[in-house]
C-alpha cells in the first residue's frame, strides 16, 4: 500500500536518509528500531510529507506522490499520525478534537463525525471522557485520545512516532495495549519504537535503520533471534 523507492532526505549537507527501500503491505505492522538520529522520525515525516524528500519515489497504492501534478492533500487524508508529543488541541475537549478534521477536513457533517469519533474513542477506551479537556486527562489518556483522533478520518495508514516515549512508565502498557488491539484488528501500521518486546510481539517485519539506512529488515524471529549484520547486534545488546 506504502513503498518507498531510492528514498533520500538530505539537511544542508548531512545526508539523514540514503537509499531507503521498503514497502509496507495492506494489513501489516511494520516496526522501525534504531539509535537516535538514525532517521526514523524524518523517515515518517517523509511518509506524510511534513518533509519534503531529497530523491526517490513514495508509492501510495502503486502512484507516485511525488509527482508534480499530484494532489497531495488527499493523500494526507490517507495517512493517519500520532505523535509523541500527543499535539492535542487544548482548547477542545476530547470530542472536540476527534471531530474538527473530520469536519474541515474532510467536509463531514458533525453527527456523521461525533458518530465516528464516540466509535474510536470506545476503541481506545475513552468514551467516558468525551467533555473532559486535554489538561485533566493524564499522558496515557491524552495520547488514547491522539490515536483515536486519527483513527477518526479513517485511515489507510496509521503513522506511530514513539507513541510511548513521553509517557510516564506506569502509563506506557495502557497504550501498547490499545496499539496491540489495532494490529489484530487488520490495521495497516508503520511504527516507530523503542518498545522492544512490542515490537517483537505485534510485528509482522521489523526494519532496523543505522545512519540513514536500512541496515537489516525481516521478521521479528529473524531481527531478533537471528540477526544477520553486527550493528543490529550491537543495537540490541545495547537496548535490550
Ligand atoms: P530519535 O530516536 O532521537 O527520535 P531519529 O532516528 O528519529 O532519532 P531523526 O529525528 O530522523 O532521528 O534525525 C536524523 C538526523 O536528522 C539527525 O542528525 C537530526 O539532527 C537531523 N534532522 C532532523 N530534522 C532536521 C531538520 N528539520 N533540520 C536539520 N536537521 C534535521
Ligand atoms: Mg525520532
Amino acid at each position: 500500500i506504502l513503498e518507498f523507492q531510492h528514498l533520500s532526505k538530505t539537511f544542508g549537507s548531512n545526508e539523514v536518509l540514503k537509499d531507503i527501500n521498503f514497502s509496507v503491505n495492506k494489513g501489516e505492522v511494520v516496526c522501525i528500531i534504531g539509535s537516535s538520529g538514525s532517521g526514523k522520525s524524518t523517515l515518517l515525516r517523509c511518509a506524510n510529507l511534513l518533509e519534503k524528500p531529497s530523491g526517490g519515489q513514495i508509492l501510495y497504492k502503486g502512484e507516485n506522490i511525488l509527482s508534480k501534478d499530484r494532489d497531495i492533500s488527499e493523500y494526507r487524508t490517507k495517512l493517519g499520525m500520532v505523535f509523541q508529543q500527543f499535539n492535542l488541541f487544548n482548547n477542545f475537549n476530547v470530542l472536540g478534537n476527534c471531530v474538527v478534521g473530520q469536519m474541515r477536513v474532510l467536509k463531514r457533517s458533525r453527527g456523521e463525525a461525533e458518530k465516528l469519533a464516540l466509535k474510536y474513542l470506545k476503541v481506545v477506551g475513552m468514551d467516558q471522557y468525551i467533555h473532559a479537556r486535554p489538561k485533566q486527562l493524564s499522558g496515557g489518556q491524552k495520547q488514547r485520545v491522539a490515536i483515536a483522533r486519527a483513527l477518526s478520518m479513517e485511515p489507510d495508514v496509521m503513522l506511530f512516532d514513539e507513541p510511548t516515549s513521553a509517557l510516564d512508565p506506569e502509563l506506557v502498557g495502557e497504550v501498547l495495549k490499545v496499539m496491540k488491539e489495532l494490529a489484530g484488528s487488520g490495521l495497516t501500521m508503520l511504527i516507530v519504537t523503542h518498545e522492544m518486546g512490542f515490537a517483537k510481539e505485534v510485528s509482522n517485519r521489523v526494519v532496523f535503520m543505522d545512519k540513514g539506512v536500512i541496515a537489516e529488515e525481516g521478521s521479528p524471529e529473524q531481527i531478533f533471534n537471528h540477526p544477520t549484520q553486527e550493528r543490529t547486534r550491537e543495537f540490541l545488546k545495547r537496548t535490550l
